[in-house]
């Protein structure tokens, strides 16, 4: 069965938060997805998104999620691990065989890591363990809108990494003639490091700046996307000639 929630105008009672319902008045809302089969999680993401000033819908199936996701084409995707229908990891690939672009964050009870690389590997950008802090996690979707709608003036639209070529507005790599999607976290991960490259970018900025996430030296996100983007560029991912490792900082970007 699948769920739609009425967006409805909301009238600020509290001070708004900068981007929210002022940002609402003026643009489309942005929509997300969530696809989650308990119904607690459901209402209560779907009321703090809606007070956000965001537009939800949702469904508690994979199947129908997947449907809900071409029709809609929503700006950002919660995505549930353990489905009644199926089980996340497998929606994450079917979503990324037609959007490779959309945000998807998956929540999920299990914390290890061979299950965040799997779901990285999957097409998830992240993972929100439960229980989660609803705020923690509007933090991280603010983050990605926040990242998206910046102006763009003084960043070129492509560089080049070796042989690689990133193009920034066609959220596309092109190397040895093949070209190849990435997505919204790649891209940005690119961007940020292409704007200060051959500097280094501490870990606790670039979680902070693009996943929204406040510097926890624990957190593997940024190390395990490093490795995805060093499969796509470096000729030898193992010893990478472009993002370098900075020991105990961070990663640096040399061309
Ligand atoms: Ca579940």
């Amino acid at each position: 069965m699948v769920h739609c929630h009425k967006t409805e105008t909301r009238v600020c009672l509290f001070a708004p938060r900068r981007d929210a319902c002022n940002e609402g008045r003026v643009t489309a809302k942005k929509q997300i997805l969530i696809i989650e089969d308990e119904p607690h999680i459901v209402l209560g993401l779907t009321d703090a998104l809606e007070f956000e000033g965001f537009s939800v819908v949702s469904a508690n199936k994979g199947k129908d999620g997947v449907v809900l996701a071409k029709l809609h084409k929503p700006d950002a995707i919660l995505l549930d691990l353990m489905l009644p229908d199926t089980n996340g990891f497998k929606v994450c690939e079917e979503l990324r065989r037609w959007d490779a672009f959309v945000p998807i964050l998956m929540l999920t009870a299990r914390s290890q890591e061979v299950d965040k690389i799997r779901g990285l590997d999957a097409g998830a950008d992240d993972y929100v363990t439960k229980p989660f802090s609803v705020g923690e996690l509007i933090a991280r979707i603010r983050a990605i809108f926040r990242r998206a709608a910046r102006p763009n003036e003084t960043t070129p639209e492509t560089f080049s990494i070796g042989q690689t070529t990133v193009n920034l507005t066609t959220h596309t790599l092109t190397r040895g003639g093949k070209t190849s999607q990435l997505s919204f976290y790649e891209v940005e991960l690119f961007r940020l490091l292409n704007e200060r490259i051959g500097q280094p970018v501490s870990r606790e900025e670039i979680l902070q700046k693009i996943w929204g996430i406040d510097g926890n030296p624990s957190n593997r996100t940024v190390d395990n996307f490093i490795v995805k983007l060093r499969k796509k560029v470096e000729k030898s991912p193992d010893k990478p000639e472009h993002i370098l490792t900075v020991y105990g900082y961070g990663y640096k970007l040399a061309p």
